[in-house]
């Protein structure tokens, strides 16, 4: 399986914002972006930020965030896209809803990780089970009523339960609810894009993929 490998701090140089993808690290003085705002590479320093983008180069850019964001490489991506178009509804509402509905994502909005990327090495380690089944399936999408909940044997190891105390004053999306004691989480309904608290112009990603 395809995956990205490279620092990750330089997506977020590149892409000239904050992306959130190392926890708790990106919100101290060590992260990358606050030390050095340029893009990497040798012509960095030279204004990527500041230069003007054609209107190609910009959508290019947002679809490229919402990739790094939710780490799905570019053919899941636009598999997400078509699902997207044949849903109802407008389809970038639709797009950042599955991208929610990734049990990665839901493991990391319940607080059981503080990244989507710790969140999707906890899935593949098979810590989970999701309505009563072990699933290791990180890109697996939850639905209305499903039950994600750490696994039974999983739950005296040191990692969950040094977590409690944090699950207790865990803050969670609407569409979400969490009994932390047993280390449950609900999904009440599907997210909407006003629930969605990720600065992204999913606008511009329709518009890439209906050039
Ligand atoms: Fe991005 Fe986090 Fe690295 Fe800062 S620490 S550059 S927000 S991944």
């Amino acid at each position: 399986m395809a995956r990205y490998t490279d620092s990750v701090c330089k997506q977020c140089r590149r892409e000239g914002m904050k992306l959130f993808l190392k926890g708790e690290r990106c919100t101290s003085p060590k992260c990358a972006i606050e030390r050095r705002a340029y893009a990497p590479g040798m012509h960095g320093r030279s204004g990527q930020f500041g230069r003007k983008t054609s209107d190609y180069g910009m959508q290019l850019r947002e679809k490229q965030r919402a990739c790094r964001i939710y780490g799905v490489m570019e053919r899941q991506f636009r598999r997400y896209y078509e699902l997207a178009l044949r849903s109802r509804g407008l389809t970038g509402a639709n797009l950042m809803s599955i991208l929610e509905r990734r049990l990665d994502n839901v493991v990391y909005r319940l607080g059981f990780a503080d990244s989507r990327a710790q969140a999707r090495q906890l899935v593949l380690h098979g810590h989970f089970d999701l309505s009563g089944r072990k699933t290791n399936i990180p890109s697996a999408l939850v639905k209305a009523g499903d039950v994600i909940e750490v696994r039974e044997s999983k739950k005296q190891n040191g990692y969950f339960r040094d977590l409690q105390e944090v699950l207790e004053h865990h803050s969670l999306p609407e569409w979400l609810s969490l009994d932390a004691g047993q280390m449950r989480g609900t999904v009440l309904a599907l997210p909407t894009r006003e629930q969605i608290d990720v600065p992204l112009t999913e606008q511009l990603i329709v518009e890439f993929y209906s050039r």
